[in-house]
């Protein structure tokens, strides 16, 4: 079958599923394989479930008319995505960076969607199979998409942007993740400006953080940038007022009172504030929809229980995220401070060093109660208190609760440090 045909198909059915525990009636099944499952296996099922049509790519697996057989079904679903993104009017603005991703992009589809018809990429679907979902999930009347795109090493966000083929884009920021598989810092910025790279040499717009050296420096020469700041007119101007616990900006006169914690939420708001006056959304509107947002899925989320003040953070964390997480946490009111801090894991060789710094950190910040908990943190030099297992950390805890403090918690997705909160 050929590539217009099949997306004439998709027309017909536009949901798609690649898995067959969740089809929907009358959906596209493509039979994706991973490291230990193979998609095809699964064709029938999905048919039995009330998928229209499987996209199979093992000639064993054609059983009936409803299975299209193409070479390979994950290339298929990005070349669908890709003919799909041509199709579609919609403008699209593609974002990458090293944290803050998927909060910068719900808070930008928030403000985005008070004047347009917008899809965004759902929850962190943002790798080779998710950013071509978003892609395909782009309605007739859809007239701005919002596309996540995440990568652990060179060439992804390269290869990402060719399918997404964006009209806009925006970098969060150049920091401390994935450091393993992208070589180093330096492999961090050379590995996200592959986005650069494709806007620029396709003369389409970059929207930018103009307080990051790093951003001002890459697009120095470049005419097509819209960017915010806190102090450089050039750019929309937007001043943080505090942060105590939660981030309060200002606008041409206009404060917002966010429901995000942390400073580093401050650029997150900013961008979605900067898409908001280009895309002339009224500064009411803008204000309404970030002053609503609360974030989700541990994503530092405020939670009060038992005098307790609970910053969760557990959603995942890297040095750059885990010390702008300290920073905020240095400066909040309270009268006593816990911490637990959960090994941050991918960092390859740098591991003994960033978390010896962490550790360094919390004593230079004069924190009294610091818990850490992780492979990586028992190896750290400290006088801190260092848990093995997360069993050992919850019996210490159930003997010795905390009380009337805050708490931050965070660590690496990997630890699920969110369990914590079964003993507070
Ligand atoms: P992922 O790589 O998992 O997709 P992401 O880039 O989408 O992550 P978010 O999910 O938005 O990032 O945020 C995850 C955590 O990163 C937050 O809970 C917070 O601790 C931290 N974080 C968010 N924004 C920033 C930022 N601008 N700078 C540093 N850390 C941040
Ligand atoms: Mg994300």
């Amino acid at each position: 079958m050929t590539l217009d045909k099949l997306h004439a198909l998709f027309l017909e059915h536009p949901d798609i599923c690649t898995d067959s525990r969740r089809v929907t009636h009358n959906c596209l099944f493509f039979a994706l394989k991973g490291p230990n499952f193979n998609g095809n296996e699964y064709a029938k099922e999905a048919l039995d479930k009330g998928a229209a049509y499987a996209i199979v790519d093992e000639a064993a697996y054609k059983i009936s008319d409803r299975c299209i057989l193409f070479e390979d079904a994950l290339e298929t679903l990005q070349k669908l995505a890709v003919f799909h993104r041509n199709y579609s009017k919609a403008k699209i603005i593609a974002l990458t960076g090293s944290n803050g991703k998927t909060t910068t992009k719900e808070l930008i589809n928030a403000v985005l969607s008070k004047k347009y018809r917008t899809v965004s990429t759902q929850g962190n679907l943002n790798n080779h199979i998710g950013v071509p979902l978003t892609l395909l999930s782009i309605k007739a009347d859809t007239e701005i998409a919002i596309v996540e795109m995440g990568a652990n090493h060179q060439g992804e966000i390269a290869f990402l942007s060719n399918i997404v083929q964006p009209d806009f884009g925006y970098i969060t920021n150049f920091g401390k993740a994935h450091l393993e598989g992208f070589g180093g810092v330096e492999g961090v910025i050379k590995g996200k400006s592959e986005l650069y790279n494709y806007l620029l040499s396709n003369d389409k717009h970059v929207f930018l953080n103009a307080d990051d050296p790093i951003q001002i420096e890459k697009l120095d020469s470049y005419v097509k940038k819209i960017g915010f700041s806190t102090e450089n007119p050039q750019y929309y101007i937007i001043s943080l007022i505090e942060t105590n616990p939660h981030v309060v900006l200002e606008m041409e006169g206009v404060q917002c009172r966010t429901k995000l914690v942390g400073q580093y939420n401050f650029s997150n708001c900013c961008a979605a504030v900067m898409m908001g006056k280009y895309f002339n959304v009224p500064l009411e509107d803008i204000k309404a929809a970030i002053e609503s947002y609360i974030p989700e899925n541990n994503r530092s989320q405020v939670i009060e229980r038992n005098g307790l003040v609970i910053i969760l953070d557990a959603y995942n964390a890297n040095p750059t995220s885990m010390k702008a997480a300290l920073e905020h946490f240095k400066i909040i009111k309270s009268d006593d401070k816990f911490l637990i801090l959960g090994d941050m894991f991918e960092l390859g060789e740098d591991a003994d060093k960033e978390h010896q710094e962490i550790a360094d950190f919390c004593e230079a910040s004069g924190f009294p109660n610091v818990f850490l908990i992780g492979e990586n943190f028992n190896k750290v030099r400290t006088s801190f208190k260092k848990f093995n297992t997360f069993d050992s950390l919850k019996n210490y805890l159930s003997s010795n609760p905390i009380k009337h403090a805050s708490l931050l918690i965070k660590g690496s997705r990997g630890m699920a440090l969110e369990r914590v909160l079964d003993v507070l």
